[in-house]
């Protein structure tokens, strides 16, 4: 190895993270973002992000930040774990309550990033004796940034224009695929998805903080009946508190009425109804980009109204903690008999399978089967096509078969069969058992 390539390899960074963690005689102060720094001047650059995780990750034994996966044009994809006094490890953390928070999918709706980053260093370096405890019990994942090539390009999509926000199911894009794996390998309680919406002109859709979960009809009844509560007494309250008007998101509100419009409510591609799917709590947050939208567009780009998007998303974050610390085991004991419910229909076949509807909406006769296939049969093609996503949805096979006596029962009629929206192959169901 040659120690003087290394070395002026890593200068940008060491510099990077000297500029933003001042030298002091003792315990060095907390990193700080470029967007906290400007005072929402700018948003903080993908190098800043580096640096400022490296810099969060070197202070503090709380923090493990690793990469789990690479985009198209070479950015890295980062998992930030937390715990105290450190992390706990996969199979620990397994057994207690775990919280996801996913930032910024829609690279052009920057407001949850920055907020990720404001929070998991503040809870990194907090001395707060409530967060301390739950530290000890919990597990808080971040992935700070999960589309970096579309933050970068300013764009809602990754580097190719796919909306990985419709990838959960399917798993073709790398930043799709990272996500996949972190639910897979720590099976999170909650996964809360942090967006922006507008700006919103005309001032149809007019709250600043939308929340949503999950609408999919394939969700176990007491997940979806929880996240609901979360997304209601829990983030819409605590917003509401802050002095955030708030709606459920899909609302349209036309003076004072609520007019419905279908913002892909049950799609199973949307990590809201996926991880619902995959029985964790699946939540939306939606910031509107805009301060106030009679004061029209000008608005949008002003730091005061940015600071204002980033503090209305850390509000989210902590109404997830709060709901977590407070209801953290009952949760685990809920989604884990949620899990073994899924095995247990998948062998009596006694839930039906939807292929539409949500639950604000009635689905077709057609879309109704039950009772359900006991299983589907792929062939070796398809087999070898799906072998990858399979695996990172947690769906087992058995040969060529897949079966529905399983936890990923919910995902399997939607990925495999002909009727799912968003089926990858067309595989035979198995009605002959
Ligand atoms: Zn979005």
């Amino acid at each position: 190895m040659d120690l003087r390539k290394v070395l002026v390899g890593m200068l940008p960074a060491v510099l990077a993270v000297t500029a933003i963690v001042p030298a002091s005689a003792g315990r060095s102060e907390p990193p700080r973002t470029e967007f906290e720094e400007g005072d929402g001047a700018e948003w903080t650059s993908h190098d800043g992000e580096l640096s400022f995780l490296a810099a969060v990750d070197e202070a503090s034994d709380r923090v493990v930040v690793e990469t789990i996966g690479k985009t198209k044009e070479g950015r890295p994809l980062h998992l930030v774990r937390l715990g105290y006094p450190a992390p706990a490890s996969r199979a620990a953390a397994l057994r207690r309550p775990t919280t996801l928070f996913v930032c910024t999918q829609h690279g052009n709706e920057p407001a949850g990033r920055e907020a990720c980053l404001q929070r998991l260093r503040d809870l990194a370096f907090t001395d707060d004796a409530e967060l301390i405890a739950q530290l000890k019990q919990q597990t808080i994942l971040f992935v700070p940034s999960a589309n970096p090539d579309g933050r970068e390009a300013d764009a809602r999509g990754n580097s190719d224009g796919t909306d990985i926000n419709r990838d959960h199911l399917n798993l073709e894009t790398p930043e799709g695929r990272a996500m996949a794996e972190v639910v897979r390998d720590w099976q999170p309680e909650a996964v809360v998805d942090l967006h922006e919406y507008g700006p919103s002109l005309p001032a149809l859709y007019d709250d600043e903080v939308l929340v949503l979960w999950p609408r999919n009809l394939n969700v176990d009844e007491d997940v979806h009946a929880q996240a609901k509560e979360l997304a209601l007494d829990f983030i819409t309250k605590d917003e509401e508190t802050a002095g955030y008007s708030t709606d459920e998101y899909g609302m349209y509100e036309l003076a004072d009425q609520d007019i419905h419009q279908s913002a892909g409510d049950g799609d199973e591609g949307i990590a809201r109804n996926t991880m619902g799917l995959r029985h964790s709590l699946g939540i939306l947050v939606e910031t509107r980009v805009d301060g106030d939208p009679r004061n029209g567009p000008q608005e949008l780009e002003e730091p005061a109204v940015r600071l204002r998007r980033v503090a209305a998303h850390t509000v989210a974050i902590d109404a997830t903690l709060r709901f977590m610390r407070e209801r953290g085991d009952a949760v685990v004991r809920l989604t884990s008999r949620a899990r073994a419910r899924a095995v247990e229909e998948g062998r009596l076949r006694n839930e039906p399978v939807y292929f539409g509807g949500a639950d604000n909406a009635e689905p077709t006769e057609e879309q109704i089967q039950d009772p359900p296939p006991c299983g589907y049969e792929l062939s070796k093609d398809q087999l070898a096509r799906l072998r990858r996503t399979m695996s990172l949805l947690g769906i087992r096979t058995r040969g060529t078969y897949v079966p529905m006596t399983q936890q990923a029962e919910p995902l399997i009629p939607l990925l495999l069969d002909e009727r799912g929206a968003r089926h990858s192959v067309a595989a035979k169901p198995d009605t002959k058992c």
